[in-house]
């Protein structure tokens, strides 16, 4: 039987104070946007800090796409989460997978089968992708979360130039070169704008037999526009902004079947070899033990009082995408970056005030507007109730993202894959990585 670890004591108290019973054990479930920026936000309490991630890495998933689509390497937007907090001295770093919690004992379960006490626990467990009651589609239509499936979307991506180049019959060609990216959210507008630039640029002139600029680059979404959590007029902005990169947009396209050589929209099939999925949210499946203490909605987030934590349970935090926070108006706090992030310094804030005997006070959040890029000198880009588009939009969005990229190291060398490839037209990280098919030849 698993044994509790010793180097804390379970609390036998809602609020404990310092002075009671020694340093209160914080744990934290996930060393994401919302998880890491908890962990700091203790640095100066008198607490023990104990951050759990089923990854060695926080991952800056904003780029993800760029790693998707050779633009960066994965080292480029992740750090070990183990390095990000070393000065941190009273934090501490566990590599695992959570895959229980006891809320009465007040302990969580690791799969390794370790048990940790905690008298705080922050669940910052992030969401994935959901496909909606297919996941039978995951393998043929893979979603982008995490580094892995980055460089199996990567592999795809430049494998299927490779396969056309060798390919005689010309239907099967078109079909290769075919890229369906379903989901017309962020993540699609700028995996589908990446990919044209791909075809229209980066790989333009390097095959004998086909024109990458023959590509078909298809977006599709099941509502009537692009980007609904924008402003409508930047919506139709992108939409104009995509077809200069060679992408047609579908909306109000539901896709109902995919299968390894296409997909279906009702009756009508799109032969394609590509097919990325950008649609859905699924928070982790952590989430599920604790429905018990509160209903769940659809996604599996867990609504939380205004304080962060579940009701009825002021020592449980819930904070980031697994969360379900509302603002003071009573409308939902996205699922963003920017409010994960707000979210776990909240918590920690609270815990803080907790230990030193004071109460807890209600999340307010600062809405810091929404960024879309479709590619070179194209962005999209909603702050504080006014409209950006273009090339303005396309500077903001660099300057965000490279803001909020963890790490000088990773900064700088984002900043000069970026000049390089705008300068060169290039994409850096071109790399076709794990099991290649024996077909493909090298170009003589
Ligand atoms: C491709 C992509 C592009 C995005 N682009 C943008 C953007 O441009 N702007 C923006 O604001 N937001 C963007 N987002 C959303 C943003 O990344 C999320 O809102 C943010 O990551 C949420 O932070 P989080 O801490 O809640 O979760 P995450 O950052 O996902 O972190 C959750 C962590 O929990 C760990 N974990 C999960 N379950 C367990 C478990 N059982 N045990 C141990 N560890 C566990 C995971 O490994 C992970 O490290 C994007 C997301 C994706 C996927």
């Amino acid at each position: 039987m698993a044994q509790v670890d010793q180097f804390v004591t379970v609390a036998d108290t809602v609020r404990p104070t310092i002075a009671a019973r020694g340093k209160p054990h914080v744990v934290i479930i996930g060393g994401g946007f919302a998880g890491l920026n908890a962990a700091k936000g203790l640095a100066e309490a008198p607490v023990k800090v104990t951050v759990i991630d089923r990854r060695n890495h926080h991952l800056f998933a904003p780029l993800l796409y760029q790693v998707a689509t050779a633009q960066l390497s994965p080292a480029n937007i992740a750090q070990p989460i183990r390095s990000i907090l070393r000065k941190q001295e009273n934090a501490n770093v566990l590599l695992g997978e959570v895959a229980g919690i006891d809320t009465q004992a007040r302990t969580v379960e690791l799969d390794s089968g370790r048990i940790l006490a905690y008298d705080y626990l922050v669940v910052a467990v992030g969401a994935t992708h959901s496909y909606f009651g297919h996941d039978e589609w995951a393998p043929m239509a893979p979603g982008l979360k995490t580094i892995d499936d980055a460089t199996e979307i990567r592999k795809r991506i430049l494998l299927a130039f490779e396969h056309a180049e060798n390919e005689p019959d010309p239907r099967k060609r078109e079909a290769m070169l075919t890229f369906v990216v379903i989901g017309g959210g962020p993540t699609g507008v700028e995996l589908a704008g990446a990919i044209g630039e791909i075809a229209g640029h980066t790989l333009v002139k390097e095959f004998e037999n086909i024109d990458p600029r023959d590509s078909r680059i298809l977006l599709l979404e099941g509502l009537p526009r692009i980007l609904p959590m924008f402003p409508e007029a930047l919506s139709v902005d992108a939409e104009k902004d995509l077809a200069k990169f060679g992408v047609q947009v579908r909306t109000n396209s539901l896709v109902t079947d995919i299968d390894e050589h296409g997909v279906n929209i009702g009756d009508e099939r799109i032969d394609a070899n590509t097919v990325i999925w950008a649609a859905g949210v699924q928070v982790s499946r952590l989430t599920q033990v604790l429905r018990n203490l509160a209903e769940l909605d659809r996604a599996g987030r867990v609504p939380v009082e205004r304080e962060l934590h579940i009701a009825g349970h002021p020592e449980i935090f819930v904070v980031g995408d697994a969360a379900s926070v509302k603002t003071r108006d009573g409308k939902p706090v996205p699922g963003v970056a920017p409010a994960a992030m707000q979210e776990g310094k909240w918590a920690a804030a609270n815990i803080v005030r907790a230990v030193n005997g004071h109460s807890y006070t209600p999340f307010r959040y600062q809405d810091k507007g929404s960024l879309a890029t479709i590619g070179r000198h194209q962005a999209v880009a909603s702050v504080k109730g006014r409209n950006f588009n273009g090339f303005l939009a396309w500077w903001m969005w660099m300057v965000v993202h490279v803001f909020y990229l963890n790490g000088l190291r990773n900064r700088t060398l984002v900043i000069s894959q970026w000049a390089f490839s705008y300068l060169s037209f290039g994409r850096n990280a071109r790399l076709i990585t794990g099991e290649q098919p024996k077909t493909l030849e090298k170009k003589s």
